[in-house]
């Protein structure tokens, strides 16, 4: 047998207990019990997103709500701005050439941050922008945008909102979505809300639903003012048949987020991100982010080593599963995810694999350094006795 670890950033791990609430037998969804169920969820799922708003629930992967935001906030030859630092900044791009709009990209490289001088240069340079679209943190280069500081940009102009992208961000870091000014905040089901992919959670401010009655775009299952009638309490289900198991599962994540509490969750969090920057260093891989997120670490794998290889053999023939890079990334980075249903011992479990792995690989390591590095500061999250 080989036992198996998931330790990728989404799939993330879903918790026995969200696990065995999603096995109950199934119930109708247009039932005053689902009703129940789905208003308690939204209400609480309001509470991590730290707005007054709805927060809508859609049937989809996270990439549904994304384009959700783009046609219900704009018209086809409207122009938006684009922070592209990765894979998924460059997702909007290519969301919004779909629909016709002009997407005015900021191309960063990847492991940085976006510069909010560049976000002001170019809101400037287009006063027409409907938005600036970017991720609070970029999973395919593990890396943090400022997202308060560019909200703050987009706050003083009329009709252009902020869109963030916060699917390893909400959840994981403390995000206030009112507080910050954030206009569009979206996540997915697979990643820190620790349940199976399927479901996609989208919010907007008052400014942005403002967008939406101009808004022109072709959108039929995605309209979120559809959603919203009947999202809203009162109501309490959604248009379409809603991904029900999620939003069961969700309404179980939501209670052990809230049981937690979301400061130490989001302690907790920082905790484990810290340990595996300081356990990676520790065995010399350099890290990919210059602004490293709290959601998950990406390195690069030593000099000499095939990443692809390398995070292959991990999961076929160690049983434990990471991410490695795409594109021009692609064999030469591993990702691993401290985000949703992690602890202490994942990590050590993360950088215990990762030495063995570059053992027998022939690369030169001190058995349990890195963990080491890790446990001296994991250490903290249990009271010292005595
Ligand atoms: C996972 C992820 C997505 C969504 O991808 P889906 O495959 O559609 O769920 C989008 N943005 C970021 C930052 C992600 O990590």
């Amino acid at each position: 047998m080989l036992k198996q670890y998931l330790l990728s950033p989404g799939p993330t791990a879903v918790p026995e207990r969200v696990l065995l609430r999603m096995a109950h037998p199934m119930i109708h969804h247009r039932t005053p019990q689902f009703s129940a169920i789905f208003a308690e969820t939204k209400r609480m799922l309001e509470q991590v997103y730290q707005t007054s708003n709805d927060a809508l629930m859609l049937a989809s992967s996270g990439s549904g709500a994304m384009e959700a935001a783009i046609t219900n906030l704009c018209s086809p030859g409207d122009t938006i701005i684009f922070v592209n630092g990765g894979k998924f900044g460059e997702r909007w791009g290519k969301i919004a050439a779909s629909h016709g709009v002009n997407a005015v990209e900021i191309k960063v490289t990847w492991g940085d941050a976006v510069d909010v001088a560049a976000v002001e240069a170019a809101l400037n340079e287009h006063p027409e922008a409907k938005g600036v679209f970017l991720q609070a943190s970029e999973t395919s280069t593990t890396t943090e945008h400022p997202v308060r500081e560019v909200a703050r940009l987009t706050a003083s102009r009329d009709g252009c909102v902020t869109v963030v992208d916060a699917i390893t961000a909400l959840g994981v870091i403390d995000m206030p979505m009112d507080d910050w000014g954030l206009d569009v905040v979206i996540t997915g089901s697979q990643k820190a809300l620790m349940l199976p992919p399927g479901l996609a959670m989208i919010a907007l401010s008052d400014k942005a639903w403002g967008l939406t009655e101009t808004a022109t775009c072709a959108n039929f299952y995605f309209d979120l003012v559809t959603e919203r009638k009947n999202q809203q309490a009162g109501k309490d289900t959604t248009a379409w048949t809603p991904a029900a198991s999620l939003v069961i599962g969700l309404n179980e994540v939501l209670k052990m987020m809230f049981e937690e509490g979301l400061e130490n969750l989001f302690a907790r969090h920082a905790l484990l991100a810290k340990a595996t920057r300081a356990g990676v260093a520790a065995l010399g891989m350099k890290p990919l982010s210059t602004a490293p997120a709290t959601s998950a670490t990406g390195a690069f794998v030593p000099e000499g080593v095939d990443g692809g290889a390398f995070v292959k053999y991990l999961r076929d023939t160690m049983g434990v599963t990471f991410a490695g890079g795409q594109d021009h990334l692609k064999g030469k980075i591993i990702r691993i995810a401290h985000l949703g249903y992690y602890d202490v011992f994942d990590i050590t479990t993360a950088m215990s694999a990762i030495e063995i792995a570059l053992n027998r690989f022939g690369h030169p390591v001190q058995m349990g350094a890195g963990v080491a590095a890790a446990q001296t500061l994991l250490a903290e999250r249990f009271p010292a006795q005595g």
